[in-house]
């Protein structure tokens, strides 16, 4: 690692460009990069790393492409304006290792705005904190990447290795977008993602999948409902029957989920079925999403899922000879377990020790990253490091500044140590 003066001279020169990194973490917030709307930020990525004189590499992701790759989601929407940027640093004679600087660019959708105190795109500073959709997960993340490096050079330092910086889409709903940098060949010795872990590693990950449950009922005027079958009543045993599936994972657990408290959720997320008030309604679909202890093979669980729906769909007179259908689309993401002790590990471990002053946590994440894409389909350790924030995917998110101008510090000392760095 950096000795204390060279420490001391990267973590000045974060300081000394942190008015200018909060600054452009507001900007990005600003851009509402919702899936399907991520072309505008994406350009303001690009434009970062332009200015940076980083080469540019601006992709539209196509699905014929990644639709043969392990880590692969189908998707139900269009990927016309689907667009993947990395910016790339290349040494003349690199002489370092490399590493890949990942973060995404999507956010969640907002909810009712009557629910937030302020605008979710027009972001604010208050108490030490930066609100806006996007602000912690993770735009604070995808700046904190680029000014870790702004650092090395403001204090007369290159970077001896390739960086690879990557702006992702599709974080948020396949991990198509980190998919798509894999095939499109990037690799690294290490990869780090500024995910909001509270400033901790992540450690392991649960996988995701989403799926959607198809019921079908008979109508019948409401007066004389007992000749139909109702499909939106029909589901409320098929989503008991998923409960109890839920129930008896965490009950199983996995070795690195031991401490963590029920770490497998399924979820209703959306539902949506009948046409008229006064019918009994003919169909309802439901989407869940579903936690995934790493490990588990993902067709072995769209055969428990499907077997689950199906025998609970047996015991209802009518799904009885109308099953549910049952479509996935949305991710279809394997857990993943950070290999323990790696190099990289162990100098982000002393890179966090020199900014913040104390260890480096562990963080046990109950929902995925893109961390899964690096770790098991390309042998690259997936380092998810990040700010504090809170309220992400609810109202009010919001970053913590210092964590961020913390993280930020630890990055550029990464960086400093891992590529290698020679005075300009
Ligand atoms: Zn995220």
């Amino acid at each position: 690692m950096a000795d204390t003066a060279l420490t001391k001279k990267i973590t000045k020169a974060v300081d000394d460009g942190f008015d200018s990194q909060l600054k452009f973490t507001a900007d990005l917030t600003r851009l509402p990069s919702l899936r399907g709307q991520e072309a505008t930020a994406q350009d303001f990525m690009a434009r970062a790393y332009r200015d940076r004189g980083l080469a540019i590499d601006r992709w539209k992701i196509e699905v014929e492409d990644i639709q043969g790759l392990p880590g692969f989601s189908p998707v139900a929407v269009s990927y016309d304006d689907a667009w993947n940027v990395v910016g790339a640093h290349r040494p003349k004679a690199p002489s370092g290792k490399s590493v890949i600087l990942n973060g995404h660019i999507d956010v969640v959708p907002t909810g009712p705005l009557d629910m937030w105190t302020t605008p979710p795109f027009d972001p604010r500073i208050s108490d030490g904190w930066l609100y806006g959709r996007g602000s912690g997960d993770m735009k604070a993340g995808l700046a904190a990447n680029l000014f870790a490096f702004d650092a090395l050079r403001r204090a007369g330092l290159e970077p001896q290795g390739e960086i690879y910086f990557q702006s992702v889409i599709e974080e948020e709903c396949t991990g198509n977008g980190a998919l798509a940098c894999l095939q499109r060949g990037y690799r690294a010795d290490a990869a780090i993602i500024p995910e909001p872990s509270g400033t901790n590693l992540g450690s392991a990950q649960v996988g995701t999948m989403w799926f959607q449950v198809k019921v079908r009922g008979r109508p019948a005027h409401v007066a004389y409902a007992s000749r139909g079958s109702n499909a939106i009543e029909a589901c409320f045993p098929l989503i008991k029957a998923l409960h109890e599936m839920e129930h008896r994972w965490n009950e199983k657990g996995h070795p690195a989920f031991a401490d963590t408290d029920h770490p497998i959720n399924f979820v209703v997320s959306k539902i949506e079925g009948g046409d008229w008030t006064s019918s009994v309604p003919a169909w309802c679909t439901f989407d869940m999403r579903i936690g995934i202890f790493p490990g588990m093979e993902l067709a072995d669980v769209r055969r428990e899922v499907e077997s689950t729906v199906a025998e609970a769909a047996r015991k209802d007179n009518f799904l009885a000879n109308s099953p549910p259908d049952i479509v996935y689309h949305g991710f279809q993401a394997e857990g993943y377990v950070l290999e323990p002790g790696t190099a990289a590990e162990k100098l982000l471990e002393q890179c966090h020790l020199a900014a913040h002053g104390k260890e480096l946590g562990r963080r046990i994440f109950t929902g995925t990253t893109d961390a899964r894409f690096f770790g098991l389909y390309a042998g690259i350790p997936g380092l998810v490091y990040g700010p504090t924030s809170h309220d992400i995917h609810a109202f009010d998110e919001r970053v913590d500044i210092e964590s961020i101008r913390l993280t930020t510090q630890a990055i550029a000392l990464f960086i400093a140590d891992w590529c290698g760095v020679k005075a300009t």
